[in-house]
C-alpha cells in the first residue's frame, strides 16, 4: 500500500471553484444509463484520472475525458508525447485496410516466414515464450469466422474514429493538416489483383485500372509496367500522427484540467480492495480517482503484478522519411503496395515509407538491411523526386493483440482501472474513436459502438 502522507504531498493542480458540483451533477445525470459501466467508474472525489502513456492513444483518451469536464494527469516515461510507436508511423487512417492480420491465409505466411521466405514478415526471436503463447492465440483467430468477426470490429472502430478527425481538429483549434481524399491499395501482381478484386466487398471501395490510377495519381508512373491495378478507398485519411499528438497535448495543456508528467516511469499501481488509489512512479506516487492504461507494448509488464497479462505482442516495423524535392514526383494520395507490403504517404514536405512485420521481442534496433530495403524501394519508385542524402530511419513496436482489435474496457477485478491498448497496425486510425469509447464507458454514457474490443477473461469489454 502507498504511504498516505507521501501521497498527499504529491502535487496536483488544485481543483477549480465549482468543479465538485459539476462533477456530482454529471455523475447523477449519467447514472442508470449503462448497466455494465454505471456505478464503478468515476469516483465522487475531485481526484484526476491518471492516463499512463502519452502516445496517440493515451493523448486522445485524455482529450475525450477532458471534453467531459474530467481532470487528467498524463504520465509518460519519455520527454514528450508520441515518443514510441506513435512517432514515425505511416500516418494513414487506413479504413480501407482495417482487416485483421489473423486469417486463414496467414497460417501459410507464418510458415513461410519461419523458413525466411516472406520478405515482409520476419521471425527473429523464435525462442521467446511470450511469442509462443501469443502465437497460439493468433492461430486460434485464423479461422474464417474469427477473421470476419475481428475485421468487422476493426472496421467499425476505424470508420467511427476517422469520422471524428475533422471535428477534433476544429475543436482543438489545430491547423486542418490531415487530408481526407482517400487512399490507394496497389498491386504489382495480376493474379493477386484479380483475386482481391473478385472478392471485394465494402462501401467506399472502387476497383481501378492501371490507366485510371495514373490519371488520378501521375506520380505512380515510375512504377511502370509493374503496376497492374488498384483499389481506391474513399474513406481513408492521412496526416502526421506525431504532430497531431504533440499539438493536441500542447493545446490541452492550456487548460487547468491537464497535468502532464513526462520523464516519469510508472512502476506499479497502489490498490485498496478493488480500487486503484494511486500510481507509483520513479519519482513518487500520484493519487488518482481512476487509471487508464494506454501503455502500448509495455502493458503486460505493468499489469503482471496485478494478476493479469494482456496478450499484446510487439510487432516491429520500420520507416524511412525523405525530404521531397519535386512535389509532382511523389503521390498525394497515401498508398499501400499490397505486393511488396509497404505503405507510402506524403505530408509536411516529407515522403514516408514503412514496411515489415517482425517478431523480435522488445528489440528496437535498426539493422542496415532493413534501411536498405526502404531505400531501394524509394529509389526505384520515386527516383530523384526526393533527396536521398538526408533520409532518417526509425523502428517502432506495434502493440498487437492475437485477434487484431485493441483491449478496450474495464479490468474486471478493479472498479476504476481501464485499458485502451493493443491497437496494432491501426493505432492512429482508431485512436480518436477508442478515446471516445473509453470516456463514454467511464462516464456511464451509452457507447457509440458495442462489441468492438478484443475479448479477455480479465476484461469487461466495450
Ligand atoms: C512501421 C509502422 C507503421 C505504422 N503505420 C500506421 C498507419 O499508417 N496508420 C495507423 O493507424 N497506425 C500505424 N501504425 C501503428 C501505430 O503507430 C500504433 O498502433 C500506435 O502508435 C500505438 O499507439 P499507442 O499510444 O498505443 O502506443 P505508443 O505510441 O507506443 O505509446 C505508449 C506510451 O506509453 C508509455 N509507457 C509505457 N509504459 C509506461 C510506464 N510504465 N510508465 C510511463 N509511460 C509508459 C510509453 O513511453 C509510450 O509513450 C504503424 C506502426 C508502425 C510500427
Amino acid at each position: 500500500m502507498a504511504d498516505r502522507s507521501r501521497l498527499c504531498r504529491t502535487l496536483l493542480t488544485p481543483r477549480q471553484p465549482g468543479q465538485r458540483e459539476c462533477l456530482s451533477h454529471h455523475i447523477t445525470s449519467v447514472a442508470h444509463r449503462n448497466e455494465t459501466f454505471m456505478s464503478n467508474t468515476f469516483d465522487s472525489s475531485d481526484q484526476p484520472i491518471a492516463i499512463i502513456g502519452a502516445g496517440v492513444v493515451g493523448t486522445m483518451t485524455a482529450r475525450s475525458l477532458m471534453k467531459r469536464g474530467r481532470r487528467v494527469v498524463l504520465i509518460d516515461a519519455h520527454d514528450g508525447p508520441a515518443a514510441l510507436c506513435s512517432r514515425a508511423n505511416a500516418g494513414i487512417m487506413a479504413v480501407g485496410h482495417a482487416d485483421a492480420w489473423a486469417s486463414p491465409g496467414a497460417v501459410g505466411s507464418v510458415l513461410r516466414a519461419l523458413v525466411g521466405r516472406e520478405p515482409a514478415l520476419k521471425v527473429t526471436r523464435l525462442a521467446d515464450p511470450a511469442l509462443w503463447s501469443w502465437g497460439t492465440a493468433f492461430l486460434r483467430n485464423c479461422t474464417g469466422k474469427a477473421h470476419h468477426r475481428n475485421s468487422d470490429r476493426l472496421q467499425r472502430l476505424s470508420r467511427y474514429s476517422r469520422n471524428l478527425l475533422s471535428a477534433a481538429e476544429a475543436d482543438l483549434g489545430l491547423p486542418q493538416d490531415t487530408r481526407h481524399d482517400g487512399g490507394l491499395y496497389l498491386f504489382q501482381n495480376q493474379a493477386q489483383f484479380d483475386t482481391r478484386t473478385a472478392s471485394l466487398t465494402g462501401d467506399g471501395l472502387e476497383v481501378m485500372s492501371r490507366e485510371r490510377l495514373l490519371e488520378i495519381e501521375p506520380a505512380l508512373r515510375k512504377m511502370g509496367d509493374r503496376l497492374k491495378g488498384g483499389i481506391f478507398s474513399q474513406e481513408d485519411s492521412v496526416g502526421d500522427c506525431r504532430l497531431f499528438t504533440q499539438r493536441t497535448v500542447e493545446t490541452l495543456r492550456g487548460s487547468n484540467r491537464l497535468q502532464v508528467c513526462f520523464n516519469r516511469r510508472v512502476t506499479g499501481l497502489h490498490r485498496n480492495g478493488n480500487r486503484i488509489t494511486a500510481v507509483e512512479t520513479d519519482q513518487g506516487p500520484v493519487e488518482c480517482g481512476a487509471v487508464v492504461l494506454a501503455t502500448g507494448v509495455e502493458t503486460p509488464q505493468l499489469t503482471r503484478p496485478l494478476g493479469f497479462v494482456p496478450q499484446i505482442y510487439p510487432v516491429k516495423g520500420y520507416s524511412g522519411t525523405w525530404q521531397v524535392r519535386d512535389p509532382d514526383g511523389v503521390p498525394r494520395l497515401p498508398f499501400v503496395d499490397e505486393t511488396e507490403l509497404l505503405a507510402v504517404a506524403t505530408y509536411g514536405g516529407k515522403l514516408r515509407v514503412t514496411a515489415i512485420a517482425e517478431f523480435a521481442g522488445m528489440d528496437r534496433s535498426l539493422p542496415e538491411n532493413r534501411k536498405r530495403l526502404l531505400d531501394t524501394y524509394v529509389r526505384r519508385t520515386f527516383g530523384d523526386a526526393v533527396y536521398h542524402n538526408n533520409a532518417t530511419y526509425w523502428s517502432g513496436l506495434r502493440p498487437t493483440t492475437p485477434g487484431g482489435p485493441p483491449f478496450l474496457g474495464r479490468v474486471r477485478r478493479y472498479d476504476n482501472l481501464w485499458v485502451n491498448a493493443g491497437h496494432g497496425q491501426l493505432g492512429w486510425t482508431m485512436s480518436l474513436g477508442c478515446g471516445e469509447l473509453i470516456a463514454q464507458a467511464m462516464g456511464g454514457e451509452p457507447g457509440a459502438l458495442r462489441d468492438v474490443s478484443e475479448p479477455a477473461r480479465w476484461l469487461v469489454p466495450i
